[in-house]
Formats: structure tokens, C-alpha cells, sequence
């Protein structure tokens, strides 16, 4: 039977999802429509896929039962090393798959948006890896802001193009990818997250799905059982947490968590917790929550953490919303912060500032005593250190 958290044929869970492009891009958008089921659920594809997976990226990553978290908080708490991955994220996992299946389609130039860039990073690498030619374009404060991943992509052969309109932020370079990609229609569009037109969030959702898909029998090997109680994971667009949700979506028994960033405070005009200030409203081709002004224009979302300051969710995550299937919280700047300087001091992992927003929420939960907990630990923080540093607790 299908899952009710799989997209129907237009693409919608429930109202959330679709595809609203101009009519220049619906061939290739169809073309990938009409094959990325086949090619994913195909024997090469999965042969080639599983096998990066394992010998570039380095998965399966380690389900680690970090005891003397669990022993602050009353619990079992078990964290997904998804910092572990060859560029230190979970982001990978996707564009390794979507570097897969842009080359079944013959495609030669990808394009990719990023804002902290991670995604630009790890866009790189693949097309690096596939001698492939790649064009990233992001917003002109953030190539100020993350000087060393913008060198990083030079270096990885890419070329990286200013967004200088609006906030010129990420929002922007998705725009003027979006822009390029009419103009381009040939170029394969490789989005970093579970947004964007059908069918890129159930195709990156796919492919993050990996994620619970190791969960599952880690689990069962290290508890007996493949269910825990809890999982919780971080939001920006929504591909962490779809990975780690993926496989648990209908087990209604296990409770999902989704934290976004509330920034200075979820009312404080400084935020990016979109389910909780965004209404329905179309953004980047696809229906959903998002942040906007009465007017429908985009309000600015705000995070110390790049990679969650998104103003939308992905349509899925709409919908796991709204179904009340997942339970939504937010964590601030500060209790973040706190949470990162927890892990570091406690079990020897610096962890994402973005994943740091999803432990922040572990002292606001109650927790009983034999509750099973994943905290899908999505990446690593070297990229966040001068921001650790400014912050350092006296
Ligand atoms: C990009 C990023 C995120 C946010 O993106 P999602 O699509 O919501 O997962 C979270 N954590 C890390 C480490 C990231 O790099």
C-alpha cells in the first residue's frame, strides 16, 4: 500500500507540493518526472549508488550511543553520524544520487544554489569526482560571509556566481539559479534540499533516505528493536530530517521531531521558524509554508545558523506539519550555542550549528527513563568555529 507521506502523480502531500514553473522549463521538468523513479529504484543505479556511498562518502555512518548525553538527560539518546560523511554533512548523500541520475540523463552542465555552501561543496565534489562542469551560484553577502567554502569550490573546479538582487542571500542565488536554469534548459538543476518543484523533494527525500534506511538495523542490532521512541532533526529545507524520518513515517508509534531555527526568538522579528510564522504561499516552484508579509512578498527569515535560513519548508514537511504527524519546536541562537559547547564538552563532537538547533531541544522534552531517542546529527562544525569562537562561554 502507498504511504500517505509519498507524493501523489502531481506530486502533492495533501495541499503542500506541485509544480509551478514557467513553461520554458517543463520539458526538462517532466523528463526527470518521468524517469527518476525508474532510475532510482533501478539495480545500476542502486549498485553505483550504494557503492559511493560506501567507499567515497563512508557510509554507513555510526549509530552512536553517546552515554554521557543520555546520562544528562534521563534517557537513551543515540546520535546519527552524519557528520562523519566526506564533506562533513548529510548533503551528500543527495547530490551523490542526483550527479547519478543527471548522468543517465545525459546531462553534462549542473547547476547548483548555496547559501552557507555546503550544498555548493558538496555539489562540487560530485561533479569534480564525474568530470563534470558545475556553475554554483550564490548570494554576494554570503561569498563575503563563507570565503573558505567559496575557495573550496574554486579549488574543486567550479565556478561560482554572485546573486546580487534582494538580500542577496540565499534565497536570491535560488532565484537566479532558477533564472539560468530558463534561459538553460539543458543544464540539470541540482537542488540541495527537499524543495523546489515536483519532483525534486520526493527525489532528494529518496535519496536522504538512507538515513533511516542504516537507522533501522543499527538499531535493531544495538536495542533489539528497529523502532526507537523518538527521532528528532533539524530544518532548513527539510532533507535531514526527511532522510531520518523517511522509513518512520508510517509507524505512527514513533514520535518525529522537526526543530527549526527561531533565531532571536520566535517573535522576536529575527527568526526562521517557518511553521510557526509562515502561511500557505508558493516559493521556489512548490506550495507550501513560508514566511511572508501581507502583501505575499518573502519576509527575510534570520538564523546564526546558515544552513536553517530558509524561509520556507519543503512541501513534505507542510504536510507532516499540518497532519500533526511531526511535532514541530524551535531552539534560538542561544540555546543552540549551548547546546553545541554541551556535546563538544560532554562527548568530544563539535557538532553543525544547524544540528545543534535539533540537541537544544532534548532539555525542554520529558524524557523518561527508557525512552529511545535518535538525534540525527547532520553535520560537523569546523565550518561554524569562527562563530563558536565570538560566542566562546566565559
Ligand atoms: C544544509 C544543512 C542543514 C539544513 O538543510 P536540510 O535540508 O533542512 O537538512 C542542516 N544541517 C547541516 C549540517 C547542513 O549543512
Amino acid at each position: 500500500m502507498k504511504s500517505k507521506f509519498q507524493p501523489d502523480k502531481n506530486g502533492y502531500f495533501g495541499q503542500f507540493g506541485g509544480a509551478f514553473i514557467p513553461e520554458l522549463l517543463y520539458p526538462n521538468v517532466k523528463e526527470l518526472e518521468d524517469n527518476y523513479i525508474q532510475i532510482i529504484e533501478s539495480e545500476e543505479f542502486q549498485k553505483e549508488y550504494k557503492s559511493l556511498l560506501k567507499d567515497y562518502v563512508g557510509r554507513p555512518t555510526p549509530l552512536y550511543f553517546a552515554k554521557r548525553l543520555s546520562e544528562k538527560y534521563g534517557a537513551h539518546i543515540y546520535l546519527k553520524r552524519e557528520d562523519l560523511n566526506h564533506t562533513g554533512a548529510h548533503k551528500v548523500n543527495n547530490t551523490v544520487g542526483q550527479i547519478l541520475i543527471a548522468k543517465k540523463l545525459g546531462k553534462t552542465k549542473i547547476i547548483a544554489e548555496t547559501g552557507a555552501g555546503q550544498h555548493g561543496v558538496a555539489t562540487a565534489t560530485v561533479c569534480a569526482l564525474m568530470g563534470l562542469d558545475c556553475t554554483v551560484f550564490m548570494g554576494e553577502i554570503d561569498i563575503e560571509r563563507q570565503a573558505p567554502n567559496v575557495a573550496r569550490m574554486k579549488m574543486l573546479g567550479a565556478k561560482v556566481v554572485a546573486a546580487t538582487s534582494g538580500s542577496k542571500t540565499l534565497k536570491d542565488a535560488t532565484n537566479e539559479a532558477i533564472r539560468y536554469w530558463i534561459q538553460n534548459p539543458e543544464t540539470f538543476y541540482l537542488i540541495g534540499s527537499v524543495v523546489g518543484p515536483h519532483p525534486h523533494p520526493d527525489m532528494v527525500a529518496r535519496l536522504q533516505a538512507i538515513i533511516s534506511e542504516e537507522m533501522k538495523w543499527q538499531l535493531k542490532e544495538k536495542t533489539g528493536k528497529e523502532n526507537p521512541d523518538t527521532i528528532i532533526a533539524c530544518v532548513g529545507g527539510g532533507s535531514n530530517a526527511a532522510g531520518a524520518f523517511y522509513h518512520y513515517m508510517d509507524d505512527e508509534d514513533v514520535e518525529l521531531i522537526a526543530v527549526e531555527a527561531a533565531g532571536l526568538g520566535v517573535n522576536s522579528g529575527e527568526s526562521a521558524a517557518t511553521s510557526q510564522l509562515g502561511e500557505v504561499g508558493i516559493i521556489h516552484g512548490s506550495k507550501t509554508i513560508l514566511m511572508q508579509d501581507e502583501y505575499g512578498q518573502i519576509v527575510e527569515p534570520y538564523s546564526i545558523s546558515a544552513g536553517l535560513d530558509y524561509p520556507g519548508v519543503g512541501p513534505l514537511h507542510a504536510f507532516l506539519y499540518e497532519s500533526k504527524r511531526a511535532k514541530f519546536m524551535n531552539a534560538t541562537d542561544k540555546e543552540a550555542l549551548a547546546a553545541a559547547y554541551e556535546l563538544t564538552k560532554i562527548e568530544g563532537i563539535i557538532p553543525a550549528l544547524e544540528t545543534a538547533h535539533a540537541l537544544a531541544v532534548l532539555p525542554k522534552m520529558k524524557l523518561k527513563k527508557d525512552q529511545v531517542l535518535v538525534v540525527n546529527l547532520s553535520g560537523r562544525g569546523d565550518k561554524d568555529l569562527s562563530t563558536y569562537i565570538k560566542h566562546l562561554e566565559k
